[in-house]
């Protein structure tokens, strides 16, 4: 069958995946023989590959982004009558990490040029009761770090990377993860760095951070070396599993790599709808953009999503609510209309295929359908 009469998918694992079977299988092999399944040698051997990736001096694994997110701010002491700022463009478990340490989720807006946190509303959300903010990194384009950063100096505030969408990006040559006081990835299967199962890690320079963490994601134990089954404090089970740190140290030598496939791809986006009506994503000026999402935005997105579809491209919404807006966060007391961007943003966002190992005719074929169809709608 020729390949421009297959539907085109949003991602195909299946393209990186198949290229490293065998390695894959050995590494499994060499985890089962080594009898050491969670934590353990391959879990360390990969915190130190992806925190040097990042440029941090510390890495510290965990279950998924969400724990990652939760334990870094639990590390910083954020809890119980603390507020923690964020946005509502993003991810539900952004909010969810804030309201895991007892703590009160505040809102701000984001920037409408590139769905990242807009920084003159930070100031005046700012109260005493302030502890951490975390911008996201929506999409794989990092949000303003360099200004956060002054900012959060300036009020002693913990700065906290959402990085979960973001492997391999940065800004002004500064990677994500190395860009705030900690980061929180996740290494769910369709992140640009994925595992085959849940997985996050948090990155830091901070020695401190970095042991809390390592002790909360471990029932609170003190470290190895020192004596077993030693609680010192309350904490929690969300350790990183050997098998998925094998497989995440054979696929991160490939990351770069891949996303500059995905780069390229969205430079040929870039350039074959320049004139089109949907807006396009920006990569701000000195920023790199990992394009864990390309997505255009229209008035007609929902016409222009089912004409795709009939065309047999897959398309997604990343994502169809404003967080506030969602049922699991009413009780944050906000409305509709309080965030006028994110809520348009949910609106008129639409994600294109973009993924690794995807061909020039899907390419071609993903432009040329995105053309023809943004004339008829
Ligand atoms: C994926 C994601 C998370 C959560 O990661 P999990 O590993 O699924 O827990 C958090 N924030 C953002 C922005 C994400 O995209």
């Amino acid at each position: 069958m020729n390949s421009n009469n297959k539907n085109i998918p949003l991602i195909d694992l299946n393209r990186v995946h198949q290229h490293l079977f065998e390695e894959f299988k050995n590494s499994i092999d060499t985890v089962i023989k080594n009898n050491s399944f969670v934590l353990g040698p391959d879990v360390e051997k990969f915190e130190n590959e992806f925190s040097g990736f990042c440029g941090a001096s510390k890495g510290v694994s965990v279950n998924s982004g969400t724990d990652a997110l939760h334990l870094a701010l639990s590390a910083a002491g954020v809890g119980p009558g603390d507020e923690v700022i964020t946005v509502p463009f993003t991810f539900v478990a952004t909010l969810e990490a804030i309201e895991m340490c007892g703590a009160q989720v505040k809102l701000i807006d984001v920037f409408e040029e590139d769905l990242t946190i807009d920084i003159n509303q930070l100031e005046k959300a700012i109260t005493d009761r302030t502890k951490a903010i975390i911008p996201v990194h929506i999409y794989g384009q990092v949000a303003r770090m360099q200004q956060l950063k002054e900012i959060t100096a300036k009020k002693g505030l913990f700065l906290l990377e959402d990085a979960c969408q973001a492997h391999g990006a940065g800004e002004f040559g500064i990677k994500a993860g190395a860009l705030g006081d900690a980061a929180a990835f996740s290494f769910y299967p369709s992140k640009n760095l994925g595992g085959f199962g849940d997985g996050g890690i948090v990155t830091s320079s901070s020695e401190d951070i970095a042991a809390k963490v390592r002790y909360l994601r471990n029932h609170g134990q003190a470290e190895l070396g020192q004596k077993g089954y030693h609680h010192i404090v309350s904490g929690f089970c969300t350790r990183m599993d050997s098998m998925q740190a094998a497989v995440l140290s054979i696929k991160l030598k490939h990351l770069d790599e891949w996303n500059s496939q995905r780069i390229k791809v969205a430079q040929q986006y870039n350039d074959a709808f320049k004139d089109l009506p949907p807006t396009l994503p920006v990569a701000r000026e000195g920023t790199k953009h990992v394009y864990y999402v390309y997505a255009i935005r229209s008035d007609k997105r929902d016409s222009i999503r089912e004409a795709l579809s009939k065309r047999g491209i897959s398309t997604g919404i990343h994502y169809p609510y404003a967080a506030h807006l969602l049922p699991a966060m009413v009780h944050l007391g906000y409305k509709q209309g309080d965030f006028p961007v994110a809520e348009k943003a949910a609106n008129e966002t639409l994600s294109l295929p973009i993924f690794p190992g995807m061909s020039q005719q899907e390419v071609d074929k993903v432009i040329e359908s995105v053309i023809a169809v943004t004339r008829e709608v």
